[in-house]
């Protein structure tokens, strides 16, 4: 389109980036090169698939993104004063479910990929019984009502909207000359000014390596943005599947790890580009992985022909 700005690949870092950065080459090259441009009416066949395929959730995935979302929604209105009740909030994670599933089921969402769900079972000719789907809506209903009893919820309830600083936006803060991603999914402000950052989780499993790493980050971002010390901060992942809260305390100790982490993978990842300055990378420089376990979830095996 004319007068129309081209958008740049720029390089940044995320925690998930991280994650299939270590999973598996190709899927990260697939991921953040191969599928650019993708979203462009013009975009070749190819490119496009990619971008189509890099955009899929797996059933938990999507189990995940409603749950986020509808609690988002709680959160946002807690925070403006109007608490959601727990009925309203089922209902809308109830209609969200089905209009997913449908855009799904019936491939309207390769017009908009990245804005409407594209369920991994769909794309792969999977089946999804509706034992299966009944069960999902059940699981999302009980996280739902689970975040109603949480001690992050109810704290924030007890201090007011005011506590509410802010609900999953997407930022990014300056770390090793890189542009990082952070979106923490509730920053709360208690009386004593002290910060504490909410991480909600519907996983299996609880307390791990990964979510101490990416609440550090999230800790680094508070301590740029909002001036906090590490001795003000606190990081809590309320698993709402499990019904387990998890504290973790941000040490200044556990962020200089966080930075040391990202400033390695970063190193990492730059290593490879063909490109550094123009972030150019190549195929051939990014070989598929021989953990053919990865390849089973992985989003991209039509295109490694894994399927
Ligand atoms: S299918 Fe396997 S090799 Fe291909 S991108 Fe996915 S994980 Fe990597």
């Amino acid at each position: 389109m004319p007068g129309q700005r081209e958008l740049q690949n720029e390089f940044s870092w995320s925690k998930s980036r991280d994650g299939v950065f270590n999973t598996c080459l190709r899927a990260y090259y697939y991921h953040y090169y191969g599928s650019w441009n993708g979203w462009r009416h013009d975009a070749p066949s190819d490119v496009r698939e990619l971008y189509v395929m890099k955009n899929l959730q797996s059933v938990p995935m999507w189990t995940g993104a409603v749950v986020h979302d509808v609690v988002r929604q709680a959160v946002q209105a807690l925070g403006e004063g109007q608490p959601l009740p727990v009925d309203l909030a089922l209902v809308s994670a109830g209609q969200r479910m089905q209009r997913d599933f449908e855009e799904s089921r019936t491939g309207r969402f390769r017009r908009r990929p990245n804005r409407m769900c594209g369920l991994l079972e769909h794309y792969y000719d999977l089946p999804v019984t509706n034992e299966s789907l009944q069960e999902t809506m059940i699981s999302v209903g009980g996280c739902i009502k689970r975040l109603y009893g949480t001690s992050s919820y109810q704290k924030m309830l007890h201090l007011g909207p005011n506590s509410v600083v802010e609900v999953e936006k997407l930022e990014s803060v300056p770390l090793c000359g890189c542009k990082v991603w952070v979106s923490p999914d509730v920053i709360v402000r208690s009386k004593d000014d002290s910060l504490m950052i909410v991480d909600w989780k519907t996983g299996g499993s609880a307390f791990s390596e990964a979510t101490r790493l990416q609440l550090a980050i999230y800790g680094i971002y508070a301590v740029q943005t909002y001036g906090a010390s590490p001795q003000s901060l606190l990081a809590v992942e309320e698993n709402l599947r499990l019904g387990e809260e998890h504290v973790y305390p941000l040490k200044e100790w556990v962020l200089e790890e966080a930075r040391k982490h990202v400033e390695s993978s970063i190193r990492k990842m730059q290593a490879l580009l063909h490109d550094r300055v123009r972030n150019i990378a190549l195929i051939r420089d990014f070989p598929m992985t021989d953990n053919l376990v990865a390849c089973m979830g992985c989003r991209f095996r039509r295109a490694c022909e894994r399927a």
